[in-house]
C-alpha cells in the first residue's frame, strides 16, 4: 500500500476509497459507497477520498479535518472535484464543484500541455463556479464577460478581484477548505432542508462528500465526457442511452448543446460508437458489469482522456413508474436479482400511476385550482353540471367533466358517462371519491379554492378566471390539480411486465385481497387484477339503473307491506340477474353481498321538476309527493334510517334481496358454478338486529330450498362500522360466519367527523399536526385501530375461526394493510383499481417478515 493511502485508510473521517476501506451508505452516503463498489469491480475510477457525515457536520460548524491529509492523497498537479454523497440520492445535496486547484501556475502548465484555449476554459469555469457557489457572489457579475479563451479568463479574474477586493486564491488547499465549508453549510440551509424532507429525508439526514481527482475531458487527443445507461428511462426497455460531448467536463453533454453526440450510431447525427468505437465498447462492457454486479440499472458518468476511459460516478437510473416495473422484472428474469427483491424494489403506490392515464411529466400545467386527489388518473373534457348532461355528452361521443357540489347515488349513472368528476365538497371517502376509485374515474373533491355555481353553470378560479359549461378542463385525480384546457397525456401501461410482477406478488402475498365491486364491469376488473373474490358488493347502486329507479320510487311510496312486496316482485328478476352475472364472472370465488344500505330519500328527486315527473309517474297529487319527500328527508343522511334499521322497519327489501341471492345461487349451480354467497348486514349496532335479520333471511332460504328443491347454503356476516358493533362484537359474532370492518363509517363515527365534510379542514389539521394523516386515507392505528383490535379479539373469542376483514377504503392502503395483517385479519377488500397496489403491499409485508 502506498504510504499516502495508509494515512487515511483507517481514518473514519477522511477515507481513501479502496476496495476494503470502511465505507458504508449510512456513514458516507450512497455516492461514496457506489464508488467503492466500482473500485471493487476494478473499474477505472479516479482516486477518491470520502468524507463521512460526521466530518461534514463538524465542517459545517467550523471544525475542519486535516485538509493537508486529503490533499496529500492526490498527485501534486492534480485538480480535484467535490461532490455530495447523501444517504439517498433523491435527497439531493449541493452542486458539485470541479477543477479545484486551478490557478495561474497550472494555467500556464496546462496551456503548454493541452493548449491555451482548453486551459483558459477550465480556469474560467472554476473561478466562476467558486465565486458563485463558494464565495456566494451574484451570478450576474459575470454577465459582462465576453469572448473566449484567455480574454474571457482575464475578464473573469478582473470581475472577481473587483467584487471581492482580493486576489483569486491560488492554493489548492485554501480552495478545497473553502469548498468543503460552503458545501457543508449549504446542506444545513433552510430550503435544502425543506426540499429533502419533502422527499422523505429525516430531519437529521447527513451529508457525506467525495473529493475526487479530476480527469480532463479537455485537451489533446480524444477527450470528452458523457453519461451512459443501458435502458430507456421512460419505458425500461433495453437501449443504450446517453450523450457524449467532446472537449467537455461534468454533465455538459446533457445540456443539449450543438456538439453533443449520440452514443450509438444514429441517422440524426454523429455518435460515439462511430467516432471512438473502442471506447464505446469499453463503456458498454463496464455498464454491463455494473448492472450485473451492483444488481441495478445504473447510469454512469464517464470521461475520456486521450482515448482512455474513466468512470467518475455511478447512480441508479432515474425511471418512470412504468420503467421501474420493467427494470425490476427484467433484472429478476435475467437472474441478477431474486423475484422477492424485484417485488421489494417497486413502491406499491407507483402501480397506481400505471393503472391510469396520467398527465405527461413534461406537460405544461395551467393550474386553476386544486382539491383532494380522490381517485387517480387524469382526463380532459368539457364541463357539464349535471348527470343528464354527462350522459348526453357521452351519447354524442364527447368527453366531459362532471361538476357537482357533491355527488349522491343519483349521480352514479352520470359518473359512469363522465371522464372525470370534480366536486366542491367532500373528502377521501365521500361518495364521489368512493365511486370514482371503484370505476377508475379520475376525481378531485373538496376543491375549496374554486367557486362553484350550479345555477349559473360556472366555476371561478382563485385568479378570477371563469369557466362555463362546455369549456375544456383537465382534472388530475393523482395530484388534486384542476388545469385549464387539455394537457398532454401518458397512457396506462398494463403490459406483460406489470402482469408478471403481479403474478409474483400474488404468489408471495399472505393476506388475501378482495375487491369492492358493484357491477359486472367492476367484477371483471377485479378478476383481471387477481382479486381473490368480492369483499363488498354495494347493492344499492343496482337500483339506480334505468328502468329500476321508478320502480324503486313506487316501492317507497307504497303504503302497505303488501303494496311494497308487489312492487319489489318486479325488481326481483333484475336483482337476481345482477347476482347471477357476478357469480358467473367470479366463477367459484367468494362474493360478499351487502344488503341495502342508504336511506330511502336518496332515491327521490330533490328538485321541483323531478318531483313533478314522479307525481305524474305515480299518478299522485304533486303536493303528496313533495310532502312525503320532505318527511323522509334526513339532515345527516349517515346516521338515520338506513342499513339494518331499514332492513328491520321495511323488511320487504331485504327479503327480496335475499331471495334474489338464493335464486341466483341455484341458477349458478345449474350452470356448474359453486357459490356459497356471503350476505352482509350493514350498520349493525345491536345483537337483536342481527337476530331479527338472520331469522328473516333463513326463512327466505328455507322457502327457496323448498320451491327449487335445491340445497341453499350461505354465510351470514355483519359489517362492523359503528363503534358499538366493534365493542359488542362478542355478542354479535355467534350469529356470524364473518365480521367485515367498514372503516369508512367506523372512522367517521369514531371521530364524530362527517366523511363528506372532512375535506374542508383536513389539510389544515394535517399541516398543524393535529392528525398525522387524513384518517379516512390511512387507518388511525390508535383509535379506530383499537376498535378493530377489540372487535376482532371479542369476535374471535366468542366465535373461534370467524373470518375477519376490512372493506373500507383503508383496505387499499399499504400502511393500513400492514395493520390488518399484523392483527391477523384474513383479507382486505378495496376498489378494483387499488387491488394491484394492495397485493404488492401485502407481498412486501410477507417478504419483509421472511427476511427479518
Ligand atoms: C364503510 O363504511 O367502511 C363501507 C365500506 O361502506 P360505505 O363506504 O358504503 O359506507
Ligand atoms: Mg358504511
Amino acid at each position: 500500500m502506498n504510504p499516502k493511502d495508509a494515512a487515511v485508510q483507517n481514518n473514519p473521517d477522511t477515507t481513501l476509497v479502496t476496495q476494503t476501506a470502511p465505507i458504508a451508505t449510512a456513514t458516507h452516503g450512497g455516492r461514496a459507497k457506489c464508488l467503492q463498489r466500482l473500485v471493487r469491480l476494478e473499474l477505472p475510477v479516479p482516486r477518491t477520498v470520502a468524507l463521512s457525515f460526521s466530518t461534514v457536520e463538524a465542517i459545517a460548524s467550523g471544525d475542519l479535518p486535516d485538509v493537508d491529509h486529503i490533499v496529500d492523497q492526490f498527485p501534486t498537479d492534480a485538480l480535484l472535484c467535490v461532490r455530495p454523497s447523501s444517504q439517498d440520492p433523491d435527497w439531493g445535496g449541493p452542486g458539485a464543484v470541479l477543477n479545484i486547484g486551478m490557478n495561474d501556475a497550472r494555467f500556464e502548465m496546462f496551456s503548454n500541455t493541452m493548449g491555451e484555449e482548453a486551459a483558459a476554459a477550465i480556469y474560467t469555469r472554476f473561478i466562476q463556479s467558486y465565486a458563485i457557489n463558494v464565495v456566494r457572489l451574484d451570478p450576474d457579475m459575470f454577465d459582462e464577460v465576453e469572448g473566449e479563451g484567455k480574454v474571457a479568463l482575464d475578464e473573469t479574474i478582473a470581475a472577481y478581484e473587483q467584487e471581492t477586493e482580493e486576489k483569486f486564491p491560488q492554493s489548492r488547499r485554501t480552495q478545497l477548505r473553502a469548498v468543503l465549508l460552503s458545501m457543508a453549510r449549504a446542506w444545513n440551509g433552510t430550503s435544502a432542508r425543506l426540499l429533502r424532507q419533502a422527499k422523505g429525508a429525516p430531519a437529521d439526514a447527513g451529508l457525506g462528500l467525495v473529493v475526487q481527482q479530476m480527469v480532463f475531458g479537455l485537451g489533446a487527443g480524444h477527450c470528452g465526457s458523457g453519461v451512459l445507461q443501458l435502458v430507456n428511462s421512460d419505458t425500461g426497455a433495453p437501449q443504450v442511452t446517453g450523450r457524449y460531448l467532446s472537449q467537455s467536463q461534468g454533465r455538459d453533454a446533457l445540456e443539449g448543446g450543438s456538439g453533443s453526440m449520440f452514443l450509438t450510431s444514429d441517422p440524426r447525427g454523429p455518435a460515439l460508437e462511430d467516432v471512438l468505437p473502442e471506447a464505446f465498447e469499453t463503456l458498454k462492457d463496464h455498464a454491463t458489469l455494473m448492472r450485473r454486479r451492483l444488481r441495478a440499472e445504473m447510469v454512469m458518468e464517464f470521461a475520456i482522456e486521450d482515448g482512455a476511459v474513466h468512470i467518475l460516478d455511478g447512480m441508479r437510473v432515474s425511471r418512470s413508474s412504468r420503467a421501474a416495473v420493467r427494470i425490476a422484472v427484467t433484472l429478476a428474469q435475467d437472474g441478477v436479482i431474486s423475484r422477492e427483491e424485484a417485488l421489494m424494489r417497486v413502491q406499491p403506490g407507483l402501480l397506481t400511476e400505471l393503472l391510469h392515464r396520467q398527465i405527461d411529466a413534461t406537460a405544461r400545467r395551467d393550474v386553476i385550482g386544486f382539491g383532494i386527489a380522490a381517485s387517480p388518473g387524469a382526463a380532459t373534457g368539457r364541463l357539464v353540471f349535471d348527470s343528464a348532461e354527462a350522459q348526453a355528452s357521452a351519447a354524442r361521443g364527447e368527453a366531459c367533466i362532471l361538476v357537482r357540489r357533491e355527488t349522491s347515488s343519483e349521480d352514479v349513472r352520470g359518473m359512469h358517462a363522465a371522464n372525470a368528476v370534480l366536486t366542491e365538497r367532500g373528502g377521501i371517502t365521500s361518495h364521489a371519491a368512493v365511486i370514482g376509485r371503484g370505476i377508475g374515474l379520475p376525481c378531485v373533491v373538496g376543491a375549496s379554492n374554486i367557486i362553484f355555481s350550479q345555477r349559473d353553470k360556472t366555476i371561478t378560479a382563485a385568479d378570477g378566471r371563469v369557466f362555463r359549461e362546455g369549456d375544456e378542463l383537465t382534472v388530475d385525480g393523482s395530484t388534486g390539480q384542476i388545469l385549464a384546457g387539455a394537457a398532454k397525456m401518458q397512457e396506462a401501461a398494463l403490459d406483460d411486465y406489470f402482469r408478471t410482477l403481479m403474478q409474483w406478488a400474488t404468489d408471495c402475498a399472505d393476506i388475501k385481497v378482495r375487491a369492492n365491486a358493484d357491477t359486472p364491469a367492476d367484477a371483471r376488473t377485479a378478476r383481471n387484477f387477481n382479486a381473490e373474490g368480492i369483499g363488498l358488493c354495494r347493492t344499492e347502486h343496482m337500483f339506480f339503473d334505468q328502468g329500476r329507479l321508478t320502480v324503486m320510487r313506487e316501492m317507497i311510496f307504497a303504503d302497505t307491506s303488501d303494496g311494497r312486496r308487489a312492487v319489489l316482485e318486479r325488481l326481483l328478476p333484475m336483482q337476481r340477474e345482477d347476482f347471477t352475472q357476478l357469480f358467473r364472472i367470479m366463477k367459484d370465488q367468494p362474493v360478499c353481498i351487502r344488503l341495502f344500505d342508504p336511506p330511502l330519500h336518496e332515491f327521490l328527486p330533490m328538485d321541483a321538476s323531478g318531483q313533478r315527473e314522479l307525481a305524474e309517474a305515480l299518478d299522485l297529487p304533486r303536493s303528496d309527493v313533495t310532502r312525503r319527500i320532505e318527511a323522509m328527508r334526513e339532515y345527516n343522511p349517515m346516521l338515520g334510517l338506513r342499513g339494518v334499521r331499514l332492513g328491520i322497519t321495511v323488511p320487504e327489501i331485504y327479503e327480496m334481496q335475499a331471495r334474489a341471492i338464493f335464486e341466483a345461487t341455484v341458477d349458478a349451480a345449474a350452470e356448474g358454478i359453486t357459490v356459497v354467497p356471503e350476505i352482509m348486514i350493514p350498520l349493525v349496532s345491536a345483537r337483536r338486529e342481527v337476530e331479527l335479520v338472520q331469522a328473516a333471511i333463513e326463512a327466505v332460504a328455507a322457502a327457496v330450498r323448498l320451491e327449487r328443491g335445491a340445497p341453499v347454503e350461505y354465510r351470514l356476516g355483519v359489517m362492523v362500522e359503528t363503534p358499538r358493533a366493534a365493542l359488542r362484537a362478542g355478542e354479535i359474532a355467534p350469529y356470524c360466519s364473518f365480521l367485515s370492518f367498514g372503516t369508512n363509517d367506523l372512522t367517521q363515527m369514531a371521530y364524530g367527523l362527517s366523511r363528506d365534510d372532512a375535506g374542508r379542514f383536513m389539510s389544515d389539521y394535517v399541516r398543524q399536526g393535529v392528525f398525522d394523516e387524513d384518517p379516512f386515507h390511512t387507518l388511525d392505528h390508535d383509535g379506530v385501530g383499537e376498535l378493530l383490535k377489540l372487535g376482532a379479539e371479542r369476535g374471535r373469542l366468542s366465535q373461534p375461526g370467524i373470518t375477519l376483514s376490512v372493506c373500507g377504503e383503508h383496505g387499499g392502503n399499504p400502511e393500513s394493510i400492514g395493520f390488518c395483517r399484523a392483527a391477523g385479519f384474513d383479507y382486505v377488500s378495496c376498489s378494483p383499481f387499488r387491488v394491484p397496489v394492495a397485493i404488492l403491499a401485502s407481498a412486501q409485508l410477507a417478504i419483509a417478515d421472511k427476511i427479518s
